[in-house]
């Protein structure tokens, strides 16, 4: 048995455990250039098993669309839906983190792209560097280690952060643009 088909039966939250319809693994080619990860599942995430099928991630699939970025795999720092689309615990985070880890060592990413405050953050506090803010952080390349392997990492605000914002879209559309120059897309 592969180490990750544990986690569809895994109950460490307990919280989200008895609300989720199913634990949302990710999506996406297994050798990727890039690997976004984001916060959590929502709820029509939830629904079909895949991340960033909803609102948001309509927002990021078409803007990937439209730079031809096409070689990626997404997933979410934890991978079951928080009720009512609260914000992960801190506790839930680290629970989930040992599958985000595994997933780093099966896909092997050239660039990982965290989509978000907590993504970002949890990978940066892994190794070692302070989080200051999102805003501090986006578009910004930083090397990191997790567990003795070195990864690029290029933190970006989550789409769901650019709904009503059309700054923080700009910012985005400028961050997915790097992302692509970085791939050499
Ligand atoms: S969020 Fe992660 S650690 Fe928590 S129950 Fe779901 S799979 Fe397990």
């Amino acid at each position: 048995m592969h180490p990750l088909d544990n986690i569809y039966s895994c109950n460490l939250c307990q919280d989200l455990t008895k609300n989720r319809i199913q634990v949302v693994v990710g999506d996406g080619n297994l050798t990727p250039n890039i690997l976004f990860i984001g916060e959590a599942p929502g709820a029509q995430e939830d629904i079909e098993g895949k991340p960033f099928v909803g609102r948001s991630g309509k927002i990021l699939r078409n803007a990937l669309s439209e730079l031809k970025i096409s070689d990626f795999y997404i997933t979410n720092l934890v991978k079951c839906r928080p009720t009512n689309n609260r914000d992960p615990t801190s506790e839930e985070s680290k629970n989930c983190f040992p599958y985000l880890k595994l997933q780093l060592k099966q896909l092997n990413p050239k660039i990982i792209c965290t989509l978000g405050r907590h993504s970002t953050k949890k990978l940066l506090t892994a190794s070692g560097i302070d989080m200051k803010t999102i805003t501090a952080h986006r578009g910004t390349k930083i090397d990191i280690s997790i567990d003795g392997v070195k990864y690029l990492l290029l933190p970006m605000y989550h789409p769901a952060a650019t709904i009503y914002n059309q700054k923080l879209k700009e910012n985005f559309i400028s961050d997915l643009k790097k992302l692509s120059d970085i791939a050499g897309i």
